[in-house]
């Protein structure tokens, strides 16, 4: 799978998308939080070989608008999904340094949103790669992904991500 494709360019593969819809936040369409790697190994100072060295506002931001937004939909018991890094430390992540090893603590939410592993609202979806699409791939061929947009019946997802370190507060999609 080609690297430079999003997760939302895969998504659109599998289920109509439309980029103009506004988001809006009402009873009447289905919306989904998809929270992307805020864990500790990007997120938390000192916390591995790709976590920030020190303080840095946009991550510091990011993950506080994730932590309200995550709270927002959950008092409304709406879907949250989040992708946690995890890889094993025997399978590097090319080209990156060692980040985000299985029972480490960079393989943890950050503790703003540590909260979401006890919610109902939540699913929680370790990955192995960067592409939470990919990540989401079972080995008989399903997706958790797609089956969780299916299945919650959603028809507007919010992520809220680094984007590779670039930290994205908010992108909105709508199926
Ligand atoms: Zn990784």
């Amino acid at each position: 799978m080609a690297n430079h494709e999003t997760i939302f360019d895969q998504l659109k593969k599998q289920i109509p998308v439309d980029e103009e819809e506004p988001l809006i936040l009402n009873r009447d369409s289905s919306v989904g939080l998809v929270i992307v790697d805020v864990v500790n190994g990007f997120c938390t100072i000192g916390s591995g070989n790709m976590a920030p060295t020190k303080h840095n506002e946009q991550i510091s931001k990011m993950v506080e608008e994730s932590a309200k937004l995550a709270r927002e939909f959950c008092d409304r018991k709406w879907p949250v999904l989040a992708f946690i890094d995890s890889h094993h430390p025997d399978i590097p992540e090319r080209p990156y340094p060692p980040h985000c090893i299985i029972g480490t603590e960079e393989s943890e939410l950050v503790p703003a949103l540590k909260w979401l592993e006890s919610e109902d609202c939540a699913t929680l979806r370790r990955k192995d790669c960067i592409n939470g699409f990919v990540g989401s791939m079972e080995s008989d061929g399903s997706n958790v992904f797609v089956d969780w947009v299916k299945e919650k019946q959603i028809k507007v997802v919010s992520f809220s991500f680094d984007k590779m370190l670039s930290f994205d507060v908010e992108q909105v999609y709508c199926f």
